[in-house]
């Protein structure tokens, strides 16, 4: 993949880089850590633009959101004191669950939410929080996370659409959150992955978000079970009856690592696990 290079630049802005991917005309692409042209990844790519002189590596926090450059690396977030606090640690969990250490410092975040795969972990804490990505070219925009995820990213951007920042809402009330993973071994590909949001009012539950990653292509939220929790008495019993719905009624299917049932005996359990945690850290 790499032979097949002809150009590479690396602009100092990010209209300039939107300029640079205009001449390229969809042959060249954004280079952010670059693992994905390492992993052959990338297509029918002949030339990278690359961010890094961009100024798009920021962490910053104000009172409403919390906001990430595109080009922050995942060691960043980890080593950010206002990201590894934020929702409870929730970012940080996630973050953590990224690769190895090597890994996480090439990998962006920009890139771990664009470069989707079923692994990725990342996306799927922040489809549970309230999160808007920015995304400059021809037409400068502000999406709903959500709605970057409803086909792969890369067919919902554009090839002159360049990611520049996540911004985060922080979470407001009383709320916990909760992050669990599942592989074989420390580093492997998560087979599943859950996140969980909850906002309590006394015993009841105010509102609850709850998304998977790793079970289908892209990570989903679950909705029909965050309607059977909202504005109720959160008691053993209903997890249980919720984790067993989960298990019922998510799609999901075998491969090499792992069978069907294995996979919806995780889905039940860690499920279980992570509504409990999230109302534990309220
Ligand atoms: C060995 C290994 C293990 C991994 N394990 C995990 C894991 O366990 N969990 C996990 O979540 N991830 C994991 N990843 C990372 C993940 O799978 C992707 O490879 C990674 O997220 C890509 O990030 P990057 O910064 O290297 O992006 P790049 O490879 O540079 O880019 C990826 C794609 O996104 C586009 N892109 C990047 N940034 C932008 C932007 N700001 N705007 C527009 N387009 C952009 C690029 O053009 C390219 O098409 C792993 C990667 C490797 C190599």
């Amino acid at each position: 993949m790499l032979s097949d290079i002809r150009y590479y630049s690396s602009p100092l802005r990010v209209s300039d880089a939107v300029n640079e991917l205009k001449k390229g005309k969809g042959k060249w692409a954004v280079f952010a850590g670059g693992t994905s042209a390492v992993l052959g990844r990338m297509g029918n790519v002949s030339g990278f633009i690359s961010l890094k002189n961009c100024g798009l590596d920021h962490i910053t926090q104000s009172r409403t959101e919390l906001s990430i450059g595109s080009m922050a690396r995942i060691q960043d977030i980890l080593e950010n004191k206002a990201a590894q606090k934020f929702a409870k640690g929730l970012l940080y969990k996630a973050s953590y669950r990224i690769g190895s250490t090597l890994n996480r410092n090439l990998i962006t975040l920009g890139g771990n939410i664009i470069q989707i795969y079923r692994w990725s972990d990342l996306p799927v804490a922040l489809l549970v929080l309230d999160s808007k990505v920015n995304v400059k070219g021809p037409a400068s925009r502000t999406l709903k996370f959500s709605d970057l995820l409803k086909k792969h990213p890369k067919t919902v951007l554009k090839y002159t659409d360049i990611v520049t920042e996540v911004r985060i809402k922080s979470p407001s009330g009383v709320f916990g959150t909760e992050f669990i993973t599942f592989s074989k071994t420390e580093f492997d590909y998560a087979l599943c992955n859950v996140a969980v949001f909850i906002q309590m009012n006394e015993k009841k539950c105010k509102d609850i978000r709850i998304a998977f990653g790793a079970l289908q292509p892209l990570p989903f939220r679950a909705y029909k079970l965050e309607k059977m929790m909202k504005n109720k008495v959160i008691i053993d019993e209903l997890i249980r009856e919720v984790a067993e719905e989960a298990s019922k009624s998510t799609e999901v299917s075998s491969d090499f690592r792992a069978s069907r049932e294995y996979k919806k005996h995780l889905i039940r359990v860690l499920l279980e696990r992570a509504i409990k945690g999230a109302m534990k850290s309220a």
